[in-house]
């Protein structure tokens, strides 16, 4: 009688186990269930339930305060951003997007880049990075001049949450439940046109209905899309191997890639290890997909989008959160820059007013040199001797030296110097 008791009891277990795991496991096998896409349980997941409670940026936030948070910064600046309504997912939740560009008369041409991060609904880290990023190049506009330096010559767009569903499976409150998949069971990086032909397994998703409206409402010159999983910066094409059809711009890549790296290396120098210690891929030589948004982006849309993988494990504990931060934040800031030398062909494009090297030219010169930017600090001029020899005030882009003699002047705004000779 014991036995047969104790039978029930392991039957009833092994049932409720069955059953449990039933519920839990992906309702199909998918071909692109990968090794390295392995479920780590989240350690500790804090959520804030206010905005205040993200004070710190150690916690998650739950639906509605990310709502209230977008809300808040479109109030705080109104001169400086707007929400953009992306559109809706499956369960109803919304997909946004900060919009940052300042009121201004002019009507000068501002390349438009593009932040769009968590399609992927577990894949949370992007979605605070992304958060913090936009408060940061609010709170910093007028402020930091590389970020105001951005903000005034582009227009740039923030979506931190494509896949509120997955992120929010487990309910509004919490990012525990979070998954993969839209609330259709649909990866959204399989469900976009495919320049190279193949169809997806699902019907278009509306997430992807209206992200796809919302790019080609738009010109994007250059943007990402923010993933979990891995640390290593994805290339395009993700349809093929770079051995069978390299991207036609694979140097420029190569090079963006290389800075991004080597920018959050020197923050912390054991991230963008854990799948080649380059750091960088094209994602094809990584693992083939199709009907990825990287692809799309790039074919359809002649916009320079790349895949980032930013952190190992999908859904960090909270309090790691602020360590990722510090380590990508530059990286983060600097991609957004690239639009710039992009669109422009100019390296030296990038040269916001002050604290980072800018150029002059024609330099030997025997009458006036330019400024490629205009500092945002007096500037001085000194002669070999270090004597103060010409002063001028913070927004002199031509600068008149025929009255100086010959020879070799140091010219010098904020922290920047650099040399100049007069024949
Ligand atoms: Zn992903």
């Amino acid at each position: 009688m014991k036995r047969l008791i104790l039978c029930l009891i392991l039957f009833s277990l092994q049932f409720l186990t069955l059953h449990l795991s039933a519920q839990e496991e992906p309702l199909k096998v998918r071909p692109d269930a990968l090794p390295w896409e392995k479920e780590i349980t989240p350690k500790a997941i804090s959520m804030a339930t206010s905005v205040e409670q993200m004070a710190n940026w150690d916690r998650y936030p739950t639906y509605n305060t990310y709502l209230s948070m977008m809300e808040q910064w479109a109030t705080e600046f109104p001169n400086l951003c707007h929400i953009d309504t992306i559109g809706t997912s499956v369960q109803g939740r919304l997909i946004l997007s900060m919009y940052i560009e300042p009121e201004t008369d002019d009507d000068l041409y501002r390349p438009e880049f593009f932040y769009s991060s968590t399609m992927h609904g577990d894949e949370v880290t992007g979605f605070v990075m992304m958060l913090r990023l936009i408060d940061t190049l609010l709170h910093g506009y007028g402020f930091n001049p590389q970020y105001t330096n951005l903000i005034n010559r582009l227009r740039i767009s923030i979506n931190p949450l494509s896949n509120p569903d997955g992120t929010y499976h487990g309910g509004n409150n919490t990012v525990s439940g979070a998954w993969r998949y839209n609330a259709n069971y649909v990866d959204l990086n399989r469900n976009y046109p495919d320049p190279f032909g193949s169809t997806p397994d699902d019907d278009q998703q509306v997430e992807n209905t209206a992200m796809i409206n919302y790019v080609s409402n738009h010109n994007f010159r250059v943007s990402a899309n923010l993933h979990g999983g891995a640390e290593v910066m994805n290339y395009p094409w993700d349809s093929y191997r770079s051995s069978q059809n390299p991207h036609p711009d694979r140097d420029w890549w190569i090079e963006v890639c290389k800075r991004f790296i080597d920018t959050s290396r020197t923050y912390s120098n054991s991230h963008f290890r854990d799948t080649y210690n380059s750091g960088y891929t094209a994602g094809g030589d990584w693992y083939v997909i199709s009907n990825g948004r990287q692809d799309y982006m790039n074919y359809y849309h002649n916009c320079r989008e790349m895949t980032m993988e930013i952190s190992s494990n999908k859904t960090l504990s909270s309090n790691q959160l602020p360590e990722y931060w510090r380590f990508l934040q530059h990286s983060l800031v600097n991609y957004i820059e690239e639009t710039l030398i992009f669109a422009s062909g100019d390296p030296s494009a990038i040269n916001p007013a002050t604290e980072r090297e800018f150029s002059v030219y024609p330099n030997p010169t025997s009458d006036r040199i330019f400024l490629n930017v205009p500092p945002s600090n007096d500037i001085t001029i000194y002669d070999i001797h270090g004597k103060s020899v010409l002063h001028l005030q913070k927004g002199t882009q031509c600068i008149d030296i025929r009255q100086l003699p010959k020879g070799i002047y140091i010219l010098k705004s904020g922290d920047t110097t650099t040399k100049v000779v007069k024949q």
